[in-house]
């Protein structure tokens, strides 16, 4: 392979992808933040407190697990990141907790940030609690009733929950809105996205508080292994946050296969899928450039997934780039697989994990590897949250012998 350089360029872009496609309105804030983040995530200060709170706070480092029936099974060397142990049961608080940070030291006074599912608003309400610091999280009303327990946790935060009654009353929707929030509010908010998505700098800046997961992965691997590189590593792609984190460390180590799965809902073929890199095309979403779903006259298309974290039309602009450069492998996998998946860890490992982590375990049936190789396993969360839909599915999937 070509010396490639995977990091983002100083104009924000990923190759074609990427960039800050924003109103006038909103450049300040942007401004503001591009100029500032390099200098205060790298200060020495900032890293020893980031550090401090990822270790008493989420619990960090997660243990690299290695799964004996699991590598049995699938007649390779199984290890799973245990993403799931962090506080709050994912690790879309690592960047929280990053952004939290950063937004002290900018002077920021207030909080806003939008969510689908309920996760990143848990996980941005609970670091608000910890520091003191107003939340505002638009969701779409939609949302809001069918995630209930996350609403409840995240009034019980402290934050408050702004329905958001325009449009499909979804993510999408409450997007916007917190883009309109911000502009209005440009001197003492902080808007916290909780993918690699959306603006310059936002996917870099995200990637950089995510990659804690790959600098663990290399001093657990050598340990265990003798080998700080794996063969392989899976990971869930929805915007594509923990799948950065897992990739970073190893972006420019062409000997390690990074493999990303996305969600194929009901199947790629039918209009039910939010596998972005099969059914997208070039556009632009969120004010960046990447791969989405969309109509030939440029409108949005409604993702699904049975996963709630995973039905985002978009991909963040550095996958757009690792499929386009063949850097990285792009597969997909359905609702029923992952079920399937998720149903086999819990009874070979005694581990639910989300219905978004069991889209990347789905992986494992679609590669073949060789007894000696070494595969690593991004458990991006537990299961607690989809309780629910694995008791609805139970019996499909769960033959009592
Ligand atoms: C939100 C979420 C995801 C998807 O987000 P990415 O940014 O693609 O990582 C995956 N797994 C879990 C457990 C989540 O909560």
């Amino acid at each position: 392979m070509a010396a490639t350089n995977y990091n983002v360029n100083k104009k924000g872009y990923y190759g074609e992808f990427g960039g800050a496609f924003i109103p006038e309105m909103m450049y300040p804030n942007i401004k503001e933040l591009e100029t500032k983040y390099l200098d205060i995530i790298n200060d020495e200060g900032f890293q020893r407190e980031f550090k401090s709170l990822l270790k008493d706070y989420v619990g960090r480092p997660t243990p690299l697990y290695f799964a004996t029936r699991l590598s049995e099974h699938y007649h390779v060397k199984l290890y799973l990141k245990r993403e799931d142990l962090c506080h709050t049961g994912a690790h879309k608080i690592n960047n929280t907790i990053g952004q939290i940070l950063l937004a002290q030291r900018i002077g920021k006074k207030r909080i806003i940030a939008e969510t689908g599912a309920g996760q990143h608003g848990v996980a941005t309400a609970t670091v608000c609690a910890l520091m003191n610091i107003q939340c505002v999280v638009y969701m779409g009303d939609l949302d809001v009733q069918r995630q209930s327990p996350n609403v409840a946790r995240m009034r019980m935060l402290g934050a408050e929950v702004v329905p958001v009654h325009s449009g499909n009353k979804t993510l999408k929707d409450a997007t916007n809105e917190a883009m309109r929030d911000w502009i209005n509010n440009p001197e003492d908010t902080h808007y916290i996205i909780g993918s690699v998505v959306g603006p310059h700098p936002y996917p870099d800046m995200v990637t950089q508080f995510q990659s804690v997961i790959s600098a663990e992965m290399k001093t657990q691997l050598k340990e265990a292994t003798g080998h700080e590189n794996p063969t392989a590593i899976i990971a869930c792609v929805g915007g594509g946050s923990n799948a950065a984190g897992a990739f970073y460390h190893y972006l420019e180590n062409p000997d390690v296969q990074l493999i990303a799965v996305e969600a194929a809902g009901k199947g790629v073929n039918t209009p039910e899928t939010a596998a972005t890199l099969v059914a997208g095309k070039p556009g632009v979403l969120h004010a960046s450039r990447s791969m989405l779903m969309q109509t030939d006259d440029g409108q949005v298309i409604e993702p699904y997934s049975i996963s709630a974290g995973l039905d985002y039309p978009g991909i963040g602009p550095l996958h757009a780039h690792l499929h386009q450069s063949k850097r990285g492998k792009y597969i997909y996998a359905t609702d029923h697989e992952a079920l399937k998946a998720a149903y086999q860890l819990t009874k070979f490992e005694g581990i639910i994990p989300a219905l978004e982590t069991a889209h990347a375990l789905a992986g494992l049936d679609k590669i073949s590897f060789k007894q000696d190789d070494v595969v690593v396993v991004n458990l991006s969360g537990r299961g607690d949250k989809d309780l629910q839909a694995y008791i609805d599915n139970l019996e499909n999937y769960v033959d009592n012998e």
